[in-house]
């Protein structure tokens, strides 16, 4: 896309029909797996395979929207765990997703190509809505959430998570975000928060709303004021969107991190309980491949401490394999172990007597529905939640941006720069940001450090 393009969509005379007028180039950049190298990491330990090699920027045709969707010009996007899965073919190339919805035929059809545009995060400009879209016009400053149904099930009816036909857009779907336009279903959108910048506005739509329903939706753990809550990772991804829910929420936040500086981020949060296990260095599993109870035991003082005594209402779980025996046994007498993932393993063991003994629930928990992420978009519109933004990436190094990520070498989240031609821009709030400007920058690493991945 040409900057003369980008300065016309953004420029606030331009109205919907002089935007809708704009003639579209036929194909545009986007972040791309190849069908043909969806083997390539075959044999590789899935620590050692390298996102940067897989992902490529290319250009790809521009398909037009069909009924109910909608054509919207990526300003910015954000790497999510999912572009990880996606670039490292883990635990299956997203190629048999894409095929698996071709096969429903339709519109879906357009889904199975050799490429797959990733990303399921977006902050943009809309350009062409298809037939029957009445809400959103071109020239609307949006973000969508990555909820794809079809809502042609009434399974679906009452929470469109239970869709049959649910997926998530850019990962089971493909025209994603991490492109210069992305291609979603109308209700997918939803009002660009006006006060943060485009890096900024695209980071959220997907941790957080799944925070939302897996810490305070009924759905989820339906967190209560007063509720003792333990986040892993809480100031990654997830987690930092977790905490801050928390604290909204008049719940008290255990935060568990990784490094000191995680922590101080942590407690500059408002959280007061933190624990930095790589300090602790606690060892869930004993090398020879079984579960090390007592340090499930030596973690759990540890907690007690930190509360006073008490034990945790919720545990907000994503790790998984190694972290699942222990949130199972930390968890008190009637307590709730709500998951939503499991980046170390999938296979989870735990001891099941503290869980029917005590009474404990485990319930899972998968990205939200539509009122949710609505909901969740809400917060951060209003200044209640923030972003986690902690670095920008160029969309030429989305594979670095990747990587990073996949190493554990982020914290917040991190984003992606792909229409919008620097980071800052894109504010129409000046003055409400200004009341937020600390909170929205506490991520933030200063932009000129090295960067973490080289
Ligand atoms: P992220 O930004 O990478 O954060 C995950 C954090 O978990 C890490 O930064 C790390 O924090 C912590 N962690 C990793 N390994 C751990 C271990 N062995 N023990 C304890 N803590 C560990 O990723 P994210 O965006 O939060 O996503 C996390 C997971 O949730 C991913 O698997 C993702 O695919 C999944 N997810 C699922 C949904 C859904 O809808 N179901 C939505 C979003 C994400 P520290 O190093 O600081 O401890």
């Amino acid at each position: 896309m040409d900057r003369a393009f980008v300065e016309a969509i953004e420029s606030p005379e331009a109205g919907p029909d002089d935007i809708a007028s704009l003639p579209l180039p036929e194909f545009y950049r986007a972040a791309v797996l190849l069908k043909e190298e969806q083997h390539m990491f075959d044999g590789v330990p899935v620590a050692h395979r390298n996102p940067t090699k897989s992902l490529h920027l290319t250009e790809v045709p521009l398909p037009a929207p069909g009924p109910g969707e909608v054509l919207v010009a990526t300003m910015a996007s954000s790497i999510n765990y999912n572009t990880v899965w996606s670039a490292i073919f883990e635990p299956i190339p997203t190629f048999t997703f894409l095929e698996r919805y071709a096969r429903t035929g339709g519109l879906a059809a357009r889904h199975d190509q050799p490429y797959h545009v990733v990303g399921s995060d977006l902050a943009g400009i809309v350009l062409r809505t298809g037939p029957g879209v009445r809400r959103w016009s071109p020239g609307d400053r949006v973000v969508a959430h990555c909820l794809s149904v079809e809502l042609e099930d009434p399974a679906g009816h009452d929470d469109s998570m239970l869709d049959p036909e649910q997926r998530i857009w850019g990962f089971e779907t493909n025209f994603g975000g991490l492109a210069e336009v992305a291609l979603v279903k109308a209700n997918q959108l939803m009002p660009k928060p006006a006060h943060l910048t485009w890096e900024e506005a695209a980071v959220s739509g997907l941790v957080n709303s799944t925070a939302y329903r897996q810490l305070v939706s009924r759905n989820g753990a339906n967190m209560r004021q007063g509720d003792n809550v333990l986040i892993w990772g809480a100031a990654s991804g997830l987690g930092s969107y977790a905490t801050q829910y928390a604290l909204a929420g008049g719940a008290f936040p255990i935060c568990v991190v990784s490094s000191a500086q995680k922590a101080e981020i942590c407690r500059e949060m408002g959280a007061e309980a933190v624990i930095d296990r790589s300090a602790q260095d606690y060892r869930f599993w004993s090398e020879d491949g079984t579960q090390n109870p007592r340090e499930w035991r030596r973690f759990g003082q540890h907690v007690r401490e930190l509360t006073g005594g008490e034990d945790v209402d919720i545990v907000f779980e994503h790790p998984g394999r190694d972290t699942f025996g222990a949130s199972v046994y930390v968890a008190r007498r009637g307590g709730t172990i709500v998951t939503c993932a499991s980046t170390t393993g999938y296979l989870h063991e735990f001891d099941n007597r503290y869980l029917w003994m005590k009474v404990k629930r485990i319930i899972g928990s998968h990205f939200a529905n539509y009122y949710e992420a609505w909901q969740a978009n809400r917060l951060i519109t209003r200044g209640r939640i923030h972003p986690s933004l902690s670095r920008t990436y160029p969309l030429e190094q989305v594979g670095l941006a990747t990587e990073a990520v996949h190493g554990n070498r982020h914290q917040g989240k991190v984003g992606v720069l792909c229409l919008a031609a620097t980071e800052g821009t894109g504010v129409d709030a000046p003055e409400f940001r200004a009341r937020h400007e600390a909170q929205i920058n506490r991520f933030r690493v200063v932009s000129d450090s090295p960067d973490p991945v080289r």
